[in-house]
Order: C-alpha cells, then structure tokens, then sequence
C-alpha cells in the first residue's frame, strides 16, 4: 500500500516553542528545558488521513533562527509550513510576515497555517485576538492557537496541514 510522506517544515522566531512542539506531537513529551539533540534532524509520526497512512516528518531548526542561518537543506522538499508565534513575545508575532515571504521564496505557496503558541498564558497576552484574526485574514491562513504545554490543538496543526495537502 501507497504511504504518503509529508515534510512540515516549523518556522517562527526563536523561543516560540517549535523545538517543543515537534517533541510532543512525535514523542508526547514536554520539558521545560529542552534542548536539541545533536545530530537529530527531524522527527516524525505517521497518522491516518481518510484512511491513507501519512508519515509526517518535521523538521527542526536547531535554533539558527536566532542568526537568519536558515539553510536552503531545511527548505527543500517542504509541502507545508507552519508559522508559529508567542502569545507572550511580541517581536514573534511582527516576524510572521517576513517568515512568510522566507518560506515563500524557497517551498512556492504551499499549505500553511498561522499557530500562536503559550495559549495557556493567554493572561500575559502582547497580541490581541482582533490582531492575530487580522494576520491571518491577510496571509490567508487558518489560525490555530495551541498550548504545546498543556497539549492544546497541537495535533489539530498536522491533522489540519495533513488534510490541506492530500486534498491538494
Ligand atoms: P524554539 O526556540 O522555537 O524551538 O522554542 P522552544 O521549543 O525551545 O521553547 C522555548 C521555551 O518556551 C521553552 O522553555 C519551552 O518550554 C517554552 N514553551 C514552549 N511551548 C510552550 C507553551 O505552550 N506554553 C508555555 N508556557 N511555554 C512553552
Ligand atoms: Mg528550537
């Protein structure tokens, strides 16, 4: 049988929580004080998709974001992106445009979805619910606030992209 594969490449400024997302959606895991494992490209979880077995792979940036050292490898063969933010970092929110245009210029228009990240500290919010509404609206993407810590919508991000793409 057809096993259909699936590189989601993960972007958004550093400390988002993209490292900690791609731990529990393939591990189920969450630490505090994750740290990359060297060596460790990608990690991924097969899932099934209208009864077709899709291997999502994510790809992990291993904090080059921090130095725009994004290398055009980490691109390559991308299908879908997800543009992540911070509910408490301002500055990540201000970046999704230019993560946008990166992805754009190296993947074409592949299926994306906009994530705001640390729902669960909603409380602490730097970005209004109009605000994160309004980007999405004009990238023209779905909006999905997740809590990689309390394992809110995360899985809804991959299942969503997964769908977007086999429709495709
Ligand atoms: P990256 O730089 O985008 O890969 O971000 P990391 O995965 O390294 O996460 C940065 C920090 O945010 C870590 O201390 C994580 O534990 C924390 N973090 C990640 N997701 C969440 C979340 O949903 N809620 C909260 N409160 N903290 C989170
Ligand atoms: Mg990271």
């Amino acid at each position: 049988e057809l096993e259909i594969a699936l590189k989601v490449v993960i972007v958004g400024n550093g400390g988002v929580g993209k490292s900690s997302m791609i731990q529990r959606y393939c591990k189920g895991i969450y630490t505090k004080d994750y740290k990359k494992t060297i060596g460790v490209d990608f990690l991924e979880r097969q899932i099934e998709i209208d009864g077709e077995d899709v291997r999502i792979m994510l790809w992990d940036t291993a904090g080059q974001e921090e130095f725009d050292a994004i290398t055009k490898a980490y691109y390559r063969g991308a299908q879908a992106c997800v543009l992540t933010f911070s509910t408490t970092d301002r500055c990540s929110f201000e970046a999704i445009k230019a993560w946008k245009i990166k992805v754009e210029n190296e993947c074409g228009e592949i299926p994306t979805v906009l994530v705001q990240n640390k729902i669960d500290l909603i409380d602490q919010t730097v970005v209004s619910f109009d605000e994160a509404e309004n980007l999405a609206r004009s990238l023209g993407c779905r909006l999905i606030r997740t809590s990689v810590k309390e394992d809110v919508n995360v899985a809804s991000v991959f299942r969503y992209l997964a769908t977007k793409c086999h429709q495709a």
